[in-house]
């Protein structure tokens, strides 16, 4: 350990150990009255109420707490404002600031499940419901952590934040980015932070690859089907590019290793998914196609890369196949279009946070912890676009392959457990002294 807490000498642990154990029957009744809250993105559903509830819960509790809706980000209305709340507990000593964010979102049900998705059912030591797992299982365990850290008087210098915010699952914009923007991730109040997604409790995720969506269109010349020879076919452009892309990049990309600690072992490679193509007749179509050339053809890609490459680079070696694709027919042209785009991000395996997690975990768990990084972008991403914070993880209970499945659950011993790392790291981190920064 860093901070030179030993698990058995140490009092107060022992202390907030058992208030957590203690907090049993709690843990489970708040997971399951967050997933009462179906609030299922897209549209965004009871945010406001999910919201409100973790903010009167942290306020009774002494937070300082506030409610910033997302203005004119995407798809905010009045019917569904996109509302986050950030609770904030002053020691009102100087000290550092751990920082829990969680987002409150869930995807919806769909099918397959053998119980109701928004009942918040405890049964057999499991929550079960959608966003059992991702995340609101993470979000109680937090908040227990919390909790018990101020019952038990251990927050002596610094402060503890908890944020809950929306849209994660559709890109985090009004929701983590917002609050990114707004300066809620700048050094100035905030230290370091713990994502509680659901990792494992004996896994610690330190970022995810970078991502790079783009349309690409191909135009031609539009021709009589009958005569093809007199026009230019934007589909058999497209198709040049494609063979370019099977012979040359795609063997490429997965030749580049990273030293990223993805999960699964494919995603240590780069990887490219041709994520949509159309070409010609607008579909779908009624009765018989006309009989033309395709002009245009448009293909989205969706390429993922590694801290090794460079996003410049990642953007110029598809223009440059793009561009031997055109050349092989006069009257070809093409255009690429961004639609998203995040660089890499990783936080360092000696950074405070990381350390302060793998001691505790290892000391629950009696083994190393595991090192992670996510094959997809999460809120982490937003933290380091706009945020200044850099000491930065996930960290959370629940089995990451359950999210999003019919029947999600988490399993209380897992949120108990992560409650107490994430509290005794949350004790350590604050205990810490600073270093020049
Ligand atoms: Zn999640």
């Amino acid at each position: 350990m860093t901070s030179g807490i030993s698990f058995f000498d140490d009092e107060n642990i022992q202390r907030l150990f058992r208030r957590i154990d203690l907090a049993r029957d709690e843990v489970a009744g708040l997971t399951a009255e967050l997933i009462r809250f179906p609030t299922i993105n897209p549209p965004g559903d009871a945010y406001e109420d999910c919201a409100r509830f973790l903010g009167e819960r942290l306020r009774e509790r002494g937070a300082a707490v506030e409610y910033i809706r997302g203005h004119g980000e995407p798809d905010d209305t009045d019917t569904h404002p996109r509302m986050n709340v950030v609770a904030r507990f002053q020691s009102g000593k100087p000290g550092p600031c751990v920082h829990f964010n969680g987002h409150i979102d869930v995807v919806e049900a769909g099918l397959g499940w053998t119980m109701p998705p928004f009942d918040g059912v405890i049964r057999d030591g499991r929550v079960y419901g959608r966003g059992a797992c991702d995340m609101k299982g993470g979000i109680a365990a937090a908040v227990i952590a919390i909790e018990a850290l101020l019952a038990e008087g251990l927050l002596e210098r610094g402060a503890i934040e908890f944020s809950g915010t929306v849209d994660e699952e559709s890109g985090g914009f009004g929701g983590v980015g917002l609050l990114a923007r707004k300066g809620y991730f700048d050094r100035s109040r905030v230290d370091h932070v713990i994502i509680p997604e659901p990792l494992n409790p004996d896994r610690v995720c330190l970022g995810h690859r970078g991502v790079w969506w783009a349309e690409i269109e191909m135009t031609g010349k539009i021709g009589h089907g009958a005569m093809p020879f007199l026009g230019v076919s934007a589909i058999r452009g497209v198709g040049e590019f494609i063979a370019l892309l099977e012979r040359e990049l795609l063997p490429q990309l997965a030749a580049r290793k990273t030293r990223m600690p993805c999960v699964p072992a494919g995603a240590r490679f780069a990887t490219l998914n041709l994520n949509s193509i159309h070409g010609g007749q607008p579909e779908p179509f009624d009765g018989l196609p006309a009989p033309v050339v395709a002009d245009r053809c448009r293909l989205v890609i969706d390429r993922r890369y590694l801290i090794e490459e460079e996003p410049e680079a990642v953007r110029s070696e598809i223009i440059a196949l793009l561009e031997r694709a055109r050349a092989t027919q006069a009257g070809l042209d093409f255009s690429v279009r961004d639609i998203m785009s995040f660089t890499p991000t990783m936080t360092e395996s000696d950074a405070p946070v990381v350390e302060a997690l793998d001691g505790w975990i290892e000391a629950l768990f009696g083994r190393k912890s595991t090192h992670v990084a996510s094959p997809g972008t999460y809120d982490q991403k937003h933290i380091a676009r706009f945020g200044s914070v850099r000491d930065c993880v996930a960290y959370g209970p629940g089995i990451l392959d359950l999210a999003h499945q019919p029947d999600e659950w988490v399993g209380i011993d897992d949120m108990l457990t992560s409650a107490k790392v994430m509290a005794a790291a949350t004790l350590t981190l604050l205990r810490r002294e600073e270093k020049a920064s």
